[in-house]
């Protein structure tokens, strides 16, 4: 009988695994009551999550279980691995982007920064987006796949593992609209919250929307510790609908009002990002127009100076209109900030990661 080859291998674990239960999308109730189905103690679901979140991948290292159990669990259950295919580093800033590989023959960008505050990480919630964005990369090759809770998480383990210190905040900003993937998002927020995991606070979360405004109002229910984001990029309806397709289903008034709805209800600031475009939504006009929309709302306004991506024909605002557009928002009592771009020589920063598709 002919060898199977490494790729053969691969493809039949897959397949093997399509049957079985994805282990690490479960939060530790879930877990507890497949041990209970396969007649075993529940108490040893904590167990197993904490293994998982350390970054190991094979019952059979999980030396604090019987050897039966770790058995029976082989059967019934895979637990999510992404493959790092490729890691690129900033030379100007040492921030890394790293390729990964879903099961799916999809791959999806990842970025780890770091900051004065500490180490952050920035995860994609889907493989490409339907949102089609005009600035985007993310959105030129259009949806392909939405990612498991364990895949969300996989990313902030496996980085954690291979740059050997402590993730501090975590951002799901990458590709996707994570509120497009509401359901996954909500478990991989609870899984990464877990305290027999990687505890992190949720105040240390920040998820970014480009508004769809139906998942704000659950969002702020189900997760109201968690930051917002809002993608904003436009001070009225014209522009912003020009950029963002979303605009033209909720309109930006409505939106606000959701915003303004969320911040009182939380007390939480919400995140306005702003990326400044070069004639398009940079003028004086253009602040004050902003800055009358968000008056007297909790809220916080980043500008990022729009990054080059080779299909799209906009073109970044100097720093000298950042500034003086930021001046404007702050003369108006809106807290505001320029973002400080890291990783643009990797491709690694705002609006530049995109759906990747690999070889099988
Ligand atoms: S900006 Fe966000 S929502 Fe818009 S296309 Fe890019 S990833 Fe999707």
């Amino acid at each position: 009988m002919a060898l199977e080859t490494a790729a053969e291998k691969d493809r039949r674990s897959r397949r093997e695994d399509r049957m079985k239960a994805d282990i690490k999308s479960m939060p530790v109730t879930e877990l507890a009551q497949l041990l209970a189905d396969i007649g075993e103690q529940k108490y040893r679901a904590s167990q197993i999550f904490e293994w998982m979140s350390k970054g190991v991948y094979d019952f059979e290292e999980m030396t604090n279980l019987s050897k039966n159990l770790r058995e029976k669990l082989g059967d019934v259950a895979f637990i999510e691995r992404l493959t790092m295919e490729k890691v690129q580093i900033s030379a100007k800033d040492g921030t890394r982007k790293y390729l990964f590989r879903l099961k799916s023959g999809n791959a999806i960008e990842s970025v780890f920064l770091k900051y004065h505050y500490g180490n952050s990480v920035c995860i994609s919630s889907q493989a490409g987006c339907r949102m089609g964005c005009a600035f985007c990369a993310s959105a030129i090759g259009g949806m392909a796949d939405n990612l498991s809770p364990a895949e969300m998480l996989d990313q902030v383990i496996a980085i954690g593992l291979d740059v050997g210190g402590r993730i501090g905040n975590v951002v799901v900003m990458g590709t996707g609209e994570p509120f497009d993937n509401y359901e996954n998002l909500c478990r991989f927020l609870t899984l990464i919250h877990d305290k027999a995991g990687l505890n992190m606070s949720l105040r240390a979360i920040t998820v970014s929307t480009c508004g769809i405004i139906s998942k704000i109002e659950d969002f702020g229910r189900d997760f109201p510790q968690v930051n917002l984001a809002i993608s904003l990029h436009g001070p009225n309806d014209e522009i912003r609908s020009r950029l963002m397709p979303i605009n033209r289903k909720y309109p930006m008034g409505e939106l606000l009002k959701a915003c303004r709805k969320h911040a009182a209800d939380t007390g939480r600031r919400i995140t306005f990002e702003y990326a400044l475009i070069n004639g398009l939504n940079d003028s004086p006009s253009h602040a004050e127009e902003l800055a009358q929309k968000l008056r007297h709302m909790l809220c916080h306004v980043n500008l990022i100076p729009l990054n080059p991506v080779s299909e799209r024909e906009y073109a970044a605002s100097g720093r000298q209109t950042a500034e003086a557009f930021a001046k404007i928002l702050e003369g108006k009592g809106i807290q505001t900030t320029i973002r400080r771009e890291l990783g643009t020589d990797i491709d690694g920063a705002c609006g530049q990661l995109r759906l990747k598709t690999l070889e099988k």
